[in-house]
C-alpha cells in the first residue's frame, strides 16, 4: 500500500533531468535494475541499491574545462551526480570545495616522504563531511515531494540535515543518541528543527528509523541515510573528484579514510573509478585505508581475523561519530581495502586524542575524534608497514574538534595564570 503511495507521489514529479546522468537504481549484490525512486533495498535479493550513470562520454578536457568552470563547491561535479543541471542555482547548503592541505610538518613527524595532504572537510557548512552527502538527499526529498527531512545520526548529520532543510524550507525531525557530545547536541538544535534523543545507541537509533519509515506516521518523511540512501551516499564521490582535481586531476598512491557505516568509503572508491573510465586522471593503482576506533571496530576485525562477514560490536569510544557497531557498507569496505591493497586499522581512545593533538600541533588543523582516528591509524599503519611512507599519500580530517571539546579537555588548558605585570610574566617562565 504504502510503496504505491510513494511510487504515484514519485510519478508525479520526477523529470528526466531530474536526476542529471543517473538513468536507475540498481543493486550491488544480484545487478536488477529499478526504476529512480525513494527506495534502497533490492526486491530480488534485499541488496543494496545504488545509483547507476550513464556518464557523459567523450572529450575529456571539455568535460575537465566545464568543471574547472563550475561553482567552488561540490555542484561543479553536478554532470556525475544524480542532480539537474541546474542544482547550483536552488537553494542548497552548497558544500565542498574544502581545502587540501599539504601537512609537511605533520609528514616529517610520521616519517612519510611521499608527499602527505589532509583533506579537511571540517570547512563546510556545519563543520562535518556529512553536508556533502546531505547536499544530495535533499535535492532527492524535494524531487520525491517529501515534506520533512529526517536521519539517524551519530551526530554530525543531525547538525547538517537541520541547517539543509532551514535553508530549503523543509521540516526536519532527527533522531541521535541521548548521550551525544554537548557541541553535536547544539549544533543539531540550533537550526530549529527537532531533534529526538533516542535511549540507546546509534543502532538502536538507526532500527527505529527503519521501523518509522515503514509506519504511517513516518509518510512523507525522506530519511536521507534510509530511504534515500542510494542518493545521500553519492555525496561522498565529491571527496574523491576533489582530491584528485585539487592535486592537478591525478590520482593519490594511498588515501587513508574514517569508517562509521562505511558509505563514505566506498563511494570514495566509486568516484576515483568513474574518474578513471571517464579519462579524467591517469589509470593508476591506487590504496585505500580504512580507519576505526578500536572501541568500535567490526570492520577491522573482521580484516584483520580474514573473515568477511561482520561481527557486530557494542560501540564504547569517544569517536562517536565513528560509533556504528553494524555498518551496513562493511562488506563493502572490506572488499575494496582488501582488492586495493590496503588494510583496516584501528586506535584506542588514548591514540585518538594523541593523534587529535599532534595534526593540531603540526598543522594548525583541529580535527574531532573522528580526525583523530584516521590521524592515528595512519600513524600505526606506518610503523607496522602496511602504508608506504614513500608512497604519496591523502588522509581524511571529516570533522570539526570544536564539536568534540570533551574529548581534549582533560589534557589541554592554560599554560599559566598571571598577574597583569611583567613581574609576574617573567616568574611564570615564559620569556
Ligand atoms: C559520518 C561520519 C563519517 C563516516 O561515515 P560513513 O557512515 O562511514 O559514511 C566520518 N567522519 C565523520 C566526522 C562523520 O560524521
Ligand atoms: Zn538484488
Amino acid at each position: 500500500m504504502r510503496r504505491e503511495g510513494l511510487a504515484i507521489m514519485a510519478a508525479a514529479t520526477v523529470t528526466p533531468e531530474s536526476f542529471g546522468p543517473a538513468v536507475a537504481l540498481s543493486c550491488r549484490e544480484c545487478g536488477a535494475r529499478t526504476p529512480l525512486a525513494p527506495d534502497f533495498a533490492c526486491t530480488e535479493c534485499f541488496g543494496p541499491l545504488e545509483v547507476a550513470y550513464e556518464l557523459p562520454s567523450g572529450d575529456p578536457e571539455a568535460l575537465r574545462a566545464q568543471i574547472e568552470a563550475g561553482p567552488a563547491n561540490i555542484w561543479r561535479y553536478a554532470p556525475l551526480l544524480p542532480v539537474p543541471a541546474d542544482v547550483a542555482t536552488r537553494p542548497n547548503i552548497n558544500p565542498g570545495w574544502t581545502k587540501l592541505v599539504k601537512a609537511d610538518n605533520l609528514a616529517r613527524e610520521l616519517g612519510i616522504t611521499g608527499g602527505l595532504y589532509v583533506k579537511d572537510d571540517s570547512g563546510n557548512p556545519t563543520h562535518s563531511f556529512k553536508d556533502r552527502v546531505v547536499a544530495i538527499a535533499v535535492e532527492a526529498a524535494r524531487t520525491f515531494g517529501f515534506t520533512t527531512l529526517s536521519c539517524s545520526s551519530t551526530g554530525n548529520l543531525a547538525g547538517a540535515v537541520g541547517a539543509a532543510a532551514a535553508r530549503t524550507g523543509l521540516r526536519s525531525c532527527v533522531f541521535i543518541p541521548q548521550d551525544l557530545e554537548q557541541g553535536k547536541i547544539v549544533m543539531a538544535a540550533v537550526y530549529g528543527g527537532e531533534l529526538v534523543g533516542i535511549e540507546g545507541n546509534y543502532d538502536d537509533v538507526n532500527r527505529f528509523c527503519s521501523e518509522l519509515i515503514g509506519d504511517p506516521a513516518g509518510e512523507g518523511w525522506g530519511f536521507v541515510n534510509v530511504n534515500l540512501r542510494p542518493y545521500y551516499g553519492e555525496g561522498s564521490k565529491t571527496l574523491a573528484y576533489e582530491i584528485c582535481e585539487q592535486l592537478g586531476w591525478r590520482l593519490p598512491d594511498q588515501l587513508v579514510i574514517p569508517i562509521a557505516s562505511g558509505s563514505q568509503l566506498t563511494k570514495i572508491d566509486k568516484g576515483l573509478k568513474e574518474l578513471i573510465a571517464l579519462g579524467l586522471v591517469e589509470d593508476k593503482p591506487y590504496k585505500i585505508f580504512g580507519a576505526q576506533a578500536e572501541g568500535c571496530s567490526p570492520v577491522s576485525v573482521a580484516f584483520k581475523t580474514g573473515r568477511d562477514v561482520i561481527r557486530p560490536q557494542k560501540p564504547n569510544t569517544i569517536a562517536k561519530s565513528l560509533a556504528i557497531g553494524n555498518p551496513a557498507d562493511g562488506p563493502y569496505v572490506l572488499d575494496i581495502c582488501r582488492r586495493t591493497g590496503g588494510a583496516v586499522e584501528d586506535v584506542n581512545d588514548e591514540q585518538v586524542v594523541d593523534a587529535i593533538k599532534l595534526l593540531a600541533r603540526t598543522e594548525g588543523i583541529f580535527a574531532e575524534t573522528a580526525g583523530g582516528v584516521t590521524v592515528g591509524v595512519l600513524q600505526k599503519l606506518i610503523k607496522n608497514g602496511l602504508l608506504d611512507p614513500a608512497a604519496e599519500t591523502v588522509v581524511l580530517n571529516t570533522g570539526d574538534g570544536l564539536k568534540t571539546l570533551d574529548a581534549v579537555e582533560p589534557t589541554t588548558g592554560l599554560s599559566a595564570t598571571i598577574r597583569p605585570t611583567l613581574d609576574s610574566f617573567r616568574e611564570a617562565g615564559l620569556a
